[in-house]
């Protein structure tokens, strides 16, 4: 089977010397220009490896790195981050969110080809978690098998979708717009009315479990999931 890699770096030359490449040696490559597209990609696909550049706009590849780190589903892929020259000396700093290797600019293909094939040798022996867990509820993203209590529970992709997004923010208030902005997209033309549809109809597949106490409505200003 073929390992995706994501590139997150904002240099375009750079991004596409680098997919270029790694796409010649069989990976598959998803690219991302900073860290909120990286972040968009990564809630719904767990790649292999990451390649972050340090120096992103807005948010920092240090940042998105603690991120990516503080997420269940995300926090044992391995990461290599491009540095500049002038940030050698902070290298200490990524070591302590969670980097696992290096690599200065200008970027040597073959060196860089080396390190991630060293990573993926060393991660395969871990095996892949790709499951989201709370007290009472399991969820496999990738077969899309939910046990609540060890009982199957099914849902449609939107609710699917909708208890994801809370299982990812336990206890945490979410507005119908972050809900809207992550469920649907930010460009889509959904009514905020049908978040509250499809909560219901969540609410209402919880309640055949005895836990619709988990999913609160917080009023006037969203809702929040319990963990
Ligand atoms: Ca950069």
């Amino acid at each position: 089977m073929k390992n995706t890699i994501l590139i997150v770096e904002d240099e375009t030359a750079i991004r596409e010397m680098l997919t270029f490449s790694l796409m010649q040696a069989d990976y598959i490559v998803l690219q991302a220009k900073d860290a909120m597209e990286a972040l968009k990609v990564l809630d719904d696909v767990t790649p292999d490896l990451a390649i972050i550049d340090w120096g992103l706009p807005t948010i920092s590849g240090l940042e998105l790195v603690k991120r990516i780190r503080e997420n269940d589903v995300i926090s044992t892929t391995p990461i290599i981050m491009l540095t500049a020259r002038t940030q050698e000396h902070d290298k200490v700093k990524g070591l302590d969110v969670g980097v696992d290797d290096y690599m200065t600019k200008p970027v040597s293909i073959n060196e860089l080809q080396a390190r991630i094939k060293a990573q993926l040798r060393r991660s395969s022996g871990f095996k892949k978690s790709n499951i989201l867990k709370s007290e009472n509820i399991q969820m496999d993203l990738d077969s899309h098998q939910i046990l609540i209590d060890d009982t199957e529970m099914s849902l449609s992709i939107t609710e699917f979708n909708l208890l994801k997004l809370f299982m990812k923010n336990p206890n945490k208030l979410l507005t119908r717009e972050n809900i809207l902005n992550h469920v649907w997209g930010r460009n889509s033309f959904v009514e905020s009315r049908t978040v509250d549809v499809h909560i219901l109809r969540l609410r209402k597949a919880l309640k055949k479990y005895n836990k619709e106490h988990l999913l609160k409505t917080v009023r006037g200003a969203g809702y929040k999931f319990l963990d």
